[in-house]
């Protein structure tokens, strides 16, 4: 009978393939993850050619040599290409360095040729062991103490490309490279009316090129998955832009994935379409190819933490099923998932078959439905104008406000709920300064052009307001909207917003305008909205705070320092532990919680300890609401206090700048996505015989509706959050990954 396999004592990590912004947080969050469960862990420099050198390329690791790295950009751990890797002799060698150091549980984080060539390695590692000792490298003792290796991956990569995974470590950082080059590209562009081709990184997945087209407002994008139409593309592109200039627009911008190609396989430069452009239209047209620049930087707030939670569960992985099939580790949603490794990496080399079949509705299916949604999404965005109304058809009259504190991203959404809905044959009224206009019926017809620009724009181009309408203002709602003949609502706001929105549907007896269907999108920075995993403006805010978290550790170099950062959040600790997460926070203070006097007495205690013992540097964070009494102002006093002359302890009260900036790629894209389904939604509903009313949002990373009478059993009863709160569940991972004192190797 076969003896399951002991659970492995060491375990190493390494890097491997392109490098992705990333994977010091997962090689950082292995490690911790790693010593916390008691295992000897080691790094691999150099990726495969350090497993075949070993020696000092093979070194045992504390938790304090992964500190400080995971706001930088690339892997500390270095990554090469290795051809020797690739011959069996190679891989002998291999083996034979991680036996030598009792390893026999091995965590990859790189692409799919990486996980490959690990797979290979983890296959033949029982002959190759036999090998070593025929050879007599290694002694049967130790052929038989680790008989199987253990294999985990994680993938490294910026092109999003894997299956097994929604994100890939990177891609997100590499679209915030992107998005801010093109923003900047923008400005220039509108100034001297010129075109740009951009060049974006991606040979056979077009992700980088369509969200990134998303996010900028690109008005023209062509991908590997899904070539133009036709085999005259370049008159329908000429076409199009050549609308945009006559209705106005300054600027023209196509985006060229790397692997842009036609229906017949044949490659699409950028330079290319330059030509076209200069060629048949005239136009004074420049090509930018962004290159490396999108591999680099300091990782985004959304790469931080997916880096660091699929960290964690790669060693989770590793414990719980030692020896069993590799597995890949990989997020749906919120959700960690595991699957088995070689399947997704077979998946994605199939992908780039079907793509080279030129099979491309396979190809698109296979990219799943999020990349469809965008792709449609995109080939609206990009007209001139709108479709003309079907003959006959009804057009209704929906309208936008928002409600509730500024997020960015709002004017994201109210520039594709405009278009898509007068794509439609509606007409969209823009109603502005949020339920007072709607009261006093400051309502304006919106078209076409009059959200040109908003895609990045920040702020709230409609004006927003926190105040709840008054009985005596809905009233004056009611009447507006029968006088507007308004069809339909749609709030882009957070708690103000559905809470009015609530009480408009609960009184529609007494006003019956407010029958008419609404609908809620969550656009907060807080992220306390019931029905979504994540509101629009969160990620903009996260990345914000962590900017400037990153900039105050930076300021305290010298000094033996602790800092109090009090973040907003309302009732909702999401910014604070996610941000906590993302800049390496020790302790987070969380409104869900609270802060008892034992747990600072047991917080400043630690600190004690850590600066007592050679630490320079301490971050706590506070949520704005984590207690009424211990302020930031009274935990900086008693921790300074406290301290004695082992530290010194600043405050830093982030305030507004949370709420500002341009909305990040993450939101525009979400945003987008929501506003367009809620226009849908909106149609539907208005059309249909028994309209109802919803708030939408992210489940599971899927858009749904939840029926807007919900609201109150979805929220906790006197607070502004909702019961559901998946991210709490991270709080233990926090813990750990803060743990500056696992003990030294
Ligand atoms: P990525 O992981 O980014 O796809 P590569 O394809 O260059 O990058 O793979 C990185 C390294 O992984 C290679 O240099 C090689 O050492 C190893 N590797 C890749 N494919 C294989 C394979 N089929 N067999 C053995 N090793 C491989």
């Amino acid at each position: 009978m076969l003896k399951t396999p002991q659970r492995p004592t060491s375990m190493a990590v390494l890097t491997s393939g392109g490098d992705a912004a990333g994977m010091n947080a997962a090689v950082r969050a292995t490690v911790r993850a790693g010593l916390a469960a008691g295992l000897d862990v080691y790094g691999v420099y150099e990726g495969m050619q350090g497993l075949v050198d070993g020696g000092d390329r093979i070194t045992q690791l504390s938790s304090s040599d992964v500190g400080g790295i995971l706001h930088q950009g690339g892997t500390v751990l270095g990554t090469a290409r290795c051809a020797e890797f690739r011959t069996r002799e190679g891989r002998r060698r291999a083996a034979r360095n991680l036996i030598e150091r009792g390893i026999d549980a091995l965590v990859v984080i790189g692409g799919d040729g990486s996980l490959t060539g690990a797979n290979l390695f983890r296959e033949e590692w029982s002959s190759l062991l036999d090998e070593l000792v025929d050879l007599g490298e290694i002694d049967s003792g130790q052929a038989t103490a680790h008989k199987r290796l253990t294999l985990v991956g994680m993938v490294g990569s910026i092109d999003n490309d894997m299956f097994g995974t929604d994100m890939t470590i990177g891609a997100d950082t590499a679209l915030h490279r992107i998005t801010e080059a093109i923003d900047a590209i923008h400005s220039t562009a509108s100034s001297h009316q010129r075109s740009f081709v951009i060049e974006v990184m991606g040979r056979n997945c077009g992700y980088l090129a369509l969200m990134s087209a998303v996010a900028a407002g690109a008005n023209w994008v062509l991908i590997p998955e899904s070539p133009p139409d036709t085999d005259d593309w370049e008159e329908s592109m000429c076409r199009a832009m050549e609308a945009g200039r006559a209705i106005g627009r300054r600027r023209n911008l196509a985006i060229v994935a790397e692997g842009a190609q036609d229906r017949h396989g044949n490659p699409i430069t950028a330079q290319h379409v330059k030509e076209v452009l200069e060629e048949r239209l005239g136009e004074d047209t420049r090509v930018t190819s962004l290159g490396h620049v999108q591999r680099g930087g300091a990782p985004s707030a959304f790469d931080r933490y997916l880096s660091t939670v699929l960290g964690y569960a790669a060693v989770e992985q590793v414990l719980m099923s030692p020896g069993a099939e590799p597995q890949l580790i990989g997020i749906r949603g919120h959700e960690i998932i595991s699957s088995p490794l070689m399947d997704s990496v077979n998946k994605t080399k199939a992908v780039a078959d079907v793509i080279a079949n030129h099979d491309y509705e396979t190809a698109m299916d296979m990219r799943g439905g999020s990349f469809k949604d965008s792709f449609r999404m995109i080939r609206t965005m990009v007209r001139a104008q709108p479709h003309a109304p079907e003959p006959g058809q009804r057009r209704l009259r929906l309208a936008v406000l928002h409600a509730g504190g500024p997020a960015p991203g709002m004017n994201t959404a109210v520039r594709v709920a405009v278009r898509v809905g007068e794509d439609r044959g509606h007409t969209m009224l823009a109603v502005h300064n949020g339920f007072k206009g709607l009261a006093d019926g400051d309502i304006e017809e919106m078209n076409w052009m009059s959200v040109t620009g908003w895609v990045s724009r920040g702020g709230a181009e409609l004006g927003t307001s926190r105040k709840q309408p008054t009985p005596e203002m809905f009233a004056r709602m009611a009447e507006q909207m029968a006088e507007h003949e308004i069809d339909g609502l749609l709030l882009i706001g957070g708690w103000t917003a559905y809470q009015a929105a609530h009480t408009m549907h609960e009184l529609r007896d007494e006003y019956p305008v407010f029958g008419r269907p609404i609908v809620c999108l969550p656009a907060s920075i807080n992220n306390d909205l019931p029905g979504s995993e994540l509101s629009v403006g969160a990620d903009t805010a996260l990345n914000s705070i962590q900017n400037d978290v990153d900039k105050i550790k930076q300021s305290a170099v010298a000094a033996r320092r602790s800092f109090v950062v009090e973040v907003m959040g309302r009732d909702c600790g999401y910014l604070a532990l996610m941000s906590g997460l993302a800049t390496g926070a020790e302790r987070v203070y969380l409104p869900e919680e609270g802060i008892s006097l034992l747990d600072l007495e047991k917080d400043v205690n630690e600190l004690k300890d850590g600066f007592a013992h050679g630490k320079r540097l301490g971050l706590v964070i506070r949520s704005e609401h984590a207690d009424p009494v211990f302020s930031t102002g009274f935990i900086r006093s008693l921790f300074e206090h406290e301290g004695g002359g082992l530290f010194d302890v600043r405050e830093a009260i982030l305030g507004h700048v949370q709420q500002g900036g341009d909305p990040s790629p993450f939101d525009r894209i979400q945003a987008t996505r929501l506003a367009s389904k809620c226009v849908e939604y909106l149609i539907e509903q208005a059309l249909g015989d028994e309209p109802t009313s919803a708030f939408v949002g992210l489940q599971k990373g899927k858009v749904r509706f939840t029926p807007l009478i919900e609201f109150p059993n979805l929220i906790e009863p006197g607070v502004h959050r909702p019961k559901d709160q998946s991210w709490m569940a991270l709080r233990p991972l926090a813990r750990v990954m803060a743990q500056p004192s696992h003990p030294k190797p």
